[in-house]
Protein backbone atom coordinates (compact mmCIF):
# COMPACT_ATOMS: atom_id res chain seq x y z
CA UNK A 1 0.00 0.00 0.00
CA UNK A 2 1.61 3.73 -0.94
CA UNK A 3 -0.41 5.50 1.63
CA UNK A 4 -0.17 5.29 5.19
CA UNK A 5 -3.82 5.37 7.14
CA UNK A 6 -2.79 7.49 10.33
CA UNK A 7 -0.24 9.35 8.59
CA UNK A 8 -3.43 10.63 6.33
CA UNK A 9 -5.82 11.04 8.77
CA UNK A 10 -3.61 12.87 11.42
CA UNK A 11 -4.57 16.47 11.17
CA UNK A 12 -8.13 15.88 10.61
CA UNK A 13 -10.51 17.54 12.86
CA UNK A 14 -13.75 15.89 11.48
CA UNK A 15 -13.82 12.70 9.58
CA UNK A 16 -16.96 11.45 7.76
CA UNK A 17 -17.27 7.71 6.79
CA UNK A 18 -19.79 5.46 4.65
CA UNK A 19 -20.78 2.77 2.25
CA UNK A 20 -22.74 1.27 -0.37
CA UNK A 21 -26.82 1.90 -0.46
CA UNK A 22 -28.82 -1.45 1.32
CA UNK A 23 -25.74 -1.81 3.27
CA UNK A 24 -24.39 -5.78 4.11
CA UNK A 25 -22.73 -7.06 6.76
CA UNK A 26 -18.96 -6.71 5.49
CA UNK A 27 -19.69 -2.91 4.77
CA UNK A 28 -21.70 -1.98 7.94
CA UNK A 29 -18.78 -3.85 9.74
CA UNK A 30 -15.96 -1.57 7.08
CA UNK A 31 -17.71 1.84 8.25
CA UNK A 32 -17.99 1.04 12.37
CA UNK A 33 -14.61 -0.91 12.67
CA UNK A 34 -12.94 2.03 11.00
CA UNK A 35 -14.58 4.42 12.84
CA UNK A 36 -13.96 2.33 16.31
CA UNK A 37 -10.06 2.63 15.71
CA UNK A 38 -9.93 6.17 13.81
CA UNK A 39 -11.87 7.41 17.25
CA UNK A 40 -9.01 5.28 19.25
CA UNK A 41 -5.83 6.43 17.32
CA UNK A 42 -7.18 9.84 16.92
CA UNK A 43 -9.05 10.57 19.98
CA UNK A 44 -9.18 14.75 19.07
CA UNK A 45 -11.02 13.98 15.84
CA UNK A 46 -15.06 13.72 15.13
CA UNK A 47 -15.62 10.92 12.93
CA UNK A 48 -19.49 9.74 11.80
CA UNK A 49 -21.00 7.53 10.31
CA UNK A 50 -23.52 7.42 7.33
CA UNK A 51 -25.27 4.95 5.90
CA UNK A 52 -28.93 3.89 4.80
CA UNK A 53 -30.23 1.99 8.40
CA UNK A 54 -28.67 -1.17 8.63
CA UNK A 55 -30.86 -4.33 9.59
CA UNK A 56 -31.09 -4.77 13.36
CA UNK A 57 -29.42 -7.85 13.18
CA UNK A 58 -26.17 -5.57 13.87
CA UNK A 59 -26.94 -3.64 16.46
CA UNK A 60 -25.14 -5.35 19.10
CA UNK A 61 -21.45 -4.15 17.09
CA UNK A 62 -19.98 -0.68 19.04
CA UNK A 63 -20.97 2.33 17.46
CA UNK A 64 -24.22 1.49 15.10
CA UNK A 65 -26.83 3.65 17.47
CA UNK A 66 -24.58 6.69 16.31
CA UNK A 67 -25.00 5.77 11.95
CA UNK A 68 -26.78 8.68 11.07
CA UNK A 69 -28.86 7.62 8.63
CA UNK A 70 -30.37 10.88 7.99
CA UNK A 71 -27.81 12.53 5.51
CA UNK A 72 -28.59 16.04 6.74
CA UNK A 73 -26.10 19.22 5.60
CA UNK A 74 -22.46 19.14 7.03
CA UNK A 75 -19.56 21.02 7.08
CA UNK A 76 -16.60 19.42 4.62
CA UNK A 77 -14.83 16.74 5.98
CA UNK A 78 -11.40 16.84 5.87
CA UNK A 79 -11.06 12.71 5.33
CA UNK A 80 -14.18 11.11 3.73
CA UNK A 81 -13.86 7.46 3.48
CA UNK A 82 -16.12 5.48 0.97
CA UNK A 83 -16.31 1.61 2.46
CA UNK A 84 -16.90 -1.67 0.29
CA UNK A 85 -18.00 0.34 -3.29
CA UNK A 86 -16.99 2.88 -5.35
CA UNK A 87 -17.87 6.73 -4.71
CA UNK A 88 -21.32 5.93 -7.31
CA UNK A 89 -23.25 3.62 -5.38
CA UNK A 90 -23.32 5.98 -1.86
CA UNK A 91 -26.53 7.97 -2.11
CA UNK A 92 -27.44 10.69 -0.27
CA UNK A 93 -23.90 10.30 1.10
CA UNK A 94 -22.35 11.33 -2.43
CA UNK A 95 -22.24 14.97 -1.04
CA UNK A 96 -20.01 14.46 1.36
CA UNK A 97 -17.67 12.63 -0.91
CA UNK A 98 -17.75 15.51 -3.48
CA UNK A 99 -16.86 18.29 -0.82
CA UNK A 100 -14.40 16.01 1.04
CA UNK A 101 -10.93 17.65 1.17
CA UNK A 102 -9.48 14.26 1.48
CA UNK A 103 -11.26 11.13 -0.23
CA UNK A 104 -10.46 7.65 0.54
CA UNK A 105 -11.78 4.63 -0.88
CA UNK A 106 -11.16 1.25 0.56
CA UNK A 107 -13.02 -1.81 -1.38
CA UNK A 108 -12.99 -5.70 -2.58
CA UNK A 109 -14.68 -5.21 -5.56
CA UNK A 110 -13.41 -6.25 -8.96
CA UNK A 111 -16.06 -3.59 -10.54
CA UNK A 112 -14.73 -0.60 -8.45
CA UNK A 113 -12.22 1.29 -11.07
CA UNK A 114 -11.32 3.45 -8.37
CA UNK A 115 -12.47 7.35 -7.18
CA UNK A 116 -10.56 10.42 -6.83
CA UNK A 117 -8.47 10.57 -4.26
CA UNK A 118 -6.66 7.69 -2.39
CA UNK A 119 -7.43 4.05 -3.20
CA UNK A 120 -6.83 0.89 -1.93
CA UNK A 121 -8.82 -1.46 -4.14
CA UNK A 122 -7.86 -5.21 -3.52
CA UNK A 123 -10.53 -7.85 -5.79
CA UNK A 124 -8.54 -11.36 -4.34
CA UNK A 125 -9.83 -10.15 -1.19
CA UNK A 126 -12.41 -12.05 0.39
CA UNK A 127 -13.77 -8.83 2.46
CA UNK A 128 -13.31 -4.85 2.81
CA UNK A 129 -12.70 -6.05 6.92
CA UNK A 130 -10.35 -8.03 6.06
CA UNK A 131 -8.73 -5.26 3.88
CA UNK A 132 -8.83 -3.29 6.99
CA UNK A 133 -7.39 -5.81 9.32
CA UNK A 134 -4.10 -5.47 7.55
CA UNK A 135 -4.17 -1.89 7.87
CA UNK A 136 -4.69 -1.19 10.92
CA UNK A 137 -1.74 -1.27 14.13
CA UNK A 138 -2.57 -4.72 15.76
CA UNK A 139 -1.70 -3.16 19.43
CA UNK A 140 -5.19 -1.60 18.56
CA UNK A 141 -7.16 -4.25 18.29
CA UNK A 142 -9.65 -4.61 21.20
CA UNK A 143 -13.06 -6.90 21.55
CA UNK A 144 -15.41 -4.46 20.24
CA UNK A 145 -13.21 -3.70 16.81
CA UNK A 146 -12.33 -7.56 16.45
CA UNK A 147 -16.04 -8.61 16.66
CA UNK A 148 -16.79 -6.12 13.79
CA UNK A 149 -14.06 -6.90 11.35
CA UNK A 150 -14.85 -11.09 12.49
CA UNK A 151 -18.99 -10.10 11.43
CA UNK A 152 -17.88 -8.35 8.55
CA UNK A 153 -15.48 -11.30 7.13
CA UNK A 154 -18.24 -13.66 7.90
CA UNK A 155 -20.49 -12.16 5.54
CA UNK A 156 -19.01 -12.16 2.91
CA UNK A 157 -17.29 -15.30 2.94
CA UNK A 158 -20.39 -17.35 4.22
CA UNK A 159 -18.57 -18.23 6.97
CA UNK A 160 -15.19 -19.04 5.34
CA UNK A 161 -17.27 -21.30 2.91
CA UNK A 162 -17.07 -18.95 -0.58
CA UNK A 163 -14.16 -19.28 -2.77
CA UNK A 164 -13.01 -15.92 -1.75
CA UNK A 165 -11.69 -17.67 1.74
CA UNK A 166 -8.16 -18.10 1.85
CA UNK A 167 -5.50 -19.47 4.25
CA UNK A 168 -5.18 -15.80 5.40
CA UNK A 169 -8.94 -15.31 5.87
CA UNK A 170 -8.80 -18.06 8.36
CA UNK A 171 -5.50 -16.43 9.96
CA UNK A 172 -7.64 -13.42 10.22
CA UNK A 173 -10.42 -14.81 11.68
CA UNK A 174 -8.39 -17.11 14.20
CA UNK A 175 -6.67 -13.82 15.27
CA UNK A 176 -10.13 -12.39 15.39
CA UNK A 177 -11.63 -14.62 17.62
CA UNK A 178 -9.02 -14.76 20.41
CA UNK A 179 -10.53 -11.53 21.64
CA UNK A 180 -13.37 -13.53 23.28
CA UNK A 181 -16.25 -12.54 22.00
CA UNK A 182 -19.41 -14.75 20.98
CA UNK A 183 -18.91 -16.17 17.65
CA UNK A 184 -21.28 -19.21 17.68
CA UNK A 185 -23.92 -17.19 18.57
CA UNK A 186 -22.87 -13.99 16.42
CA UNK A 187 -23.25 -16.36 13.64
CA UNK A 188 -26.13 -17.80 14.15
CA UNK A 189 -27.58 -14.55 14.96
CA UNK A 190 -26.69 -12.60 12.37
CA UNK A 191 -26.05 -14.95 9.68
CA UNK A 192 -28.74 -17.90 9.73
CA UNK A 193 -31.85 -17.03 12.02
CA UNK A 194 -34.21 -15.68 10.05
CA UNK A 195 -37.64 -14.21 11.46
CA UNK A 196 -40.63 -16.39 10.94
CA UNK A 197 -41.89 -13.73 8.26
CA UNK A 198 -38.76 -14.04 6.85
CA UNK A 199 -38.97 -17.83 6.65
CA UNK A 200 -42.56 -17.27 4.66
CA UNK A 201 -41.11 -15.37 2.49
CA UNK A 202 -38.40 -17.48 1.33
CA UNK A 203 -40.32 -20.55 1.14
CA UNK A 204 -42.81 -18.57 -0.91
CA UNK A 205 -39.86 -17.62 -3.45
CA UNK A 206 -38.79 -21.00 -2.83
CA UNK A 207 -42.05 -22.79 -4.21
CA UNK A 208 -42.52 -20.25 -6.88
CA UNK A 209 -39.03 -20.60 -8.33
CA UNK A 210 -38.50 -21.66 -12.41
CA UNK A 211 -35.58 -23.40 -13.63
CA UNK A 212 -34.52 -23.43 -16.89
CA UNK A 213 -31.73 -23.89 -18.82
CA UNK A 214 -31.96 -27.45 -18.43
CA UNK A 215 -32.04 -26.69 -14.73
CA UNK A 216 -28.43 -24.37 -14.70
CA UNK A 217 -30.19 -21.36 -14.49
CA UNK A 218 -32.84 -21.14 -11.28
CA UNK A 219 -34.85 -17.42 -11.25
CA UNK A 220 -37.44 -16.43 -8.56
CA UNK A 221 -39.28 -12.94 -7.87
CA UNK A 222 -40.79 -11.18 -4.95
CA UNK A 223 -42.85 -8.47 -6.37
CA UNK A 224 -44.50 -5.12 -4.89
CA UNK A 225 -47.39 -6.76 -4.10
CA UNK A 226 -46.44 -9.86 -2.15
CA UNK A 227 -43.93 -7.69 -0.40
CA UNK A 228 -46.52 -5.31 1.09
CA UNK A 229 -48.75 -8.83 1.93
CA UNK A 230 -45.93 -9.83 4.02
CA UNK A 231 -44.79 -6.31 5.22
CA UNK A 232 -41.47 -6.66 4.14
CA UNK A 233 -38.39 -4.59 3.46
CA UNK A 234 -35.48 -5.60 1.18
CA UNK A 235 -33.31 -6.86 4.21
CA UNK A 236 -36.03 -9.21 4.77
CA UNK A 237 -35.14 -11.06 1.56
CA UNK A 238 -31.73 -11.50 2.26
CA UNK A 239 -30.37 -15.32 1.76
CA UNK A 240 -32.96 -16.31 -0.46
CA UNK A 241 -30.20 -16.09 -3.34
CA UNK A 242 -28.10 -18.32 -1.59
CA UNK A 243 -30.62 -20.85 -1.26
CA UNK A 244 -31.41 -20.56 -4.51
CA UNK A 245 -27.71 -21.28 -5.47
CA UNK A 246 -27.52 -24.55 -3.12
CA UNK A 247 -30.23 -25.93 -5.62
CA UNK A 248 -28.58 -29.73 -7.15
CA UNK A 249 -27.19 -28.97 -10.88
CA UNK A 250 -27.62 -24.81 -10.31
CA UNK A 251 -24.68 -22.85 -11.91
CA UNK A 252 -26.33 -19.62 -11.87
CA UNK A 253 -29.09 -18.10 -9.51
CA UNK A 254 -31.24 -15.12 -10.16
CA UNK A 255 -33.24 -13.43 -7.63
CA UNK A 256 -35.19 -10.31 -8.30
CA UNK A 257 -37.49 -8.33 -6.28
CA UNK A 258 -39.36 -5.12 -7.47
CA UNK A 259 -38.39 -1.34 -6.46
CA UNK A 260 -40.70 0.36 -8.55
CA UNK A 261 -43.21 0.03 -11.87
CA UNK A 262 -41.47 -2.31 -14.17
CA UNK A 263 -37.87 -2.03 -11.78
CA UNK A 264 -36.40 -4.66 -10.20
CA UNK A 265 -32.82 -5.45 -7.86
CA UNK A 266 -31.41 -8.61 -9.14
CA UNK A 267 -28.98 -10.49 -7.65
CA UNK A 268 -26.60 -13.08 -9.17
CA UNK A 269 -24.83 -16.45 -6.99
CA UNK A 270 -22.73 -18.70 -10.02
CA UNK A 271 -20.38 -21.08 -10.18
CA UNK A 272 -17.18 -21.20 -11.74
CA UNK A 273 -18.88 -21.47 -14.77
CA UNK A 274 -20.43 -17.99 -14.95
CA UNK A 275 -19.15 -14.77 -14.35
CA UNK A 276 -21.52 -12.91 -12.05
CA UNK A 277 -19.76 -9.72 -12.29
CA UNK A 278 -19.68 -9.80 -16.06
CA UNK A 279 -23.10 -10.25 -16.09
CA UNK A 280 -23.99 -7.89 -13.46
CA UNK A 281 -21.56 -5.02 -15.55
CA UNK A 282 -23.36 -5.25 -18.64
CA UNK A 283 -26.49 -3.82 -16.86
CA UNK A 284 -25.01 -1.15 -14.89
CA UNK A 285 -24.33 -3.06 -11.89
CA UNK A 286 -21.20 -4.87 -10.16
CA UNK A 287 -19.60 -7.68 -7.93
CA UNK A 288 -17.94 -10.11 -7.44
CA UNK A 289 -17.45 -13.53 -9.55
CA UNK A 290 -19.22 -15.66 -7.57
CA UNK A 291 -21.67 -12.66 -6.16
CA UNK A 292 -23.07 -9.84 -8.06
CA UNK A 293 -25.74 -7.77 -8.74
CA UNK A 294 -27.59 -5.03 -10.42
CA UNK A 295 -30.82 -2.82 -11.18
CA UNK A 296 -32.85 -4.01 -14.24
CA UNK A 297 -35.84 -1.48 -15.64
CA UNK A 298 -38.66 -3.44 -17.71
CA UNK A 299 -40.94 -6.82 -17.24
CA UNK A 300 -39.89 -9.50 -15.03
CA UNK A 301 -39.81 -11.68 -18.27
CA UNK A 302 -37.77 -8.58 -19.87
CA UNK A 303 -35.26 -9.07 -17.20
CA UNK A 304 -35.08 -12.82 -17.34
CA UNK A 305 -34.54 -12.57 -21.28
CA UNK A 306 -31.64 -10.01 -21.11
CA UNK A 307 -29.93 -11.93 -18.40
CA UNK A 308 -30.24 -15.23 -19.50
CA UNK A 309 -28.83 -14.39 -22.86
CA UNK A 310 -25.57 -13.13 -21.29
CA UNK A 311 -25.48 -16.60 -19.29
CA UNK A 312 -26.22 -18.62 -21.80
CA UNK A 313 -23.50 -17.61 -23.67
CA UNK A 314 -21.02 -18.02 -21.12
CA UNK A 315 -22.56 -21.87 -19.52
CA UNK A 316 -22.25 -22.28 -23.76
CA UNK A 317 -18.47 -21.44 -23.43
CA UNK A 318 -17.64 -23.26 -20.39
P1 LIG B 1 -26.31 -8.90 -3.39
O1 LIG B 1 -26.78 -9.79 -4.46
O2 LIG B 1 -26.11 -9.63 -2.10
O3 LIG B 1 -27.09 -7.64 -3.27
O4 LIG B 1 -24.85 -8.41 -3.83
C1 LIG B 1 -23.83 -9.30 -4.20
C2 LIG B 1 -22.55 -8.51 -4.45
O5 LIG B 1 -22.72 -7.66 -5.58
C3 LIG B 1 -22.16 -7.58 -3.30
O6 LIG B 1 -20.75 -7.56 -3.20
C4 LIG B 1 -22.69 -6.25 -3.72
O7 LIG B 1 -21.94 -5.21 -3.18
C5 LIG B 1 -22.60 -6.30 -5.24
N1 LIG B 1 -23.71 -5.58 -5.87
C6 LIG B 1 -25.04 -5.85 -5.75
N2 LIG B 1 -25.79 -4.99 -6.46
C7 LIG B 1 -24.92 -4.14 -7.07
C8 LIG B 1 -25.09 -3.02 -7.94
O8 LIG B 1 -26.21 -2.63 -8.32
N3 LIG B 1 -23.94 -2.40 -8.36
C9 LIG B 1 -22.69 -2.81 -7.95
N4 LIG B 1 -21.62 -2.15 -8.41
N5 LIG B 1 -22.52 -3.87 -7.15
C10 LIG B 1 -23.60 -4.52 -6.70
MN1 LIG C 1 -17.79 -6.59 0.85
Amino acid sequence: MEWNLLDECKDAKRIGISGHIRPDGDCVCACLSMCMYLRKCLPKAQVKVFLEKPADIFRELKGFDEIDSEFGDEEPFDVFFVMDCGADRIGDAEKYFRDAKKKINIDHHVTNKGCEGLNHIVPDVGATCELIYDMIDPGMLDRDLAMALYVGIIHDTGIFQYSNTTPATMERGAKLISYGFDFPRLIQETFYQKSYIQSNIMGRALLESIRFMDGRCVVSCVDRKTMQFYDAEPDDLDGIVNQLRNIRGVDCAIFMYQTGVLEYKVSLRTSESVDAAEVASFFGGGGHARAAGCTMRGTFHDCVNNLSLHIEKQLRNS
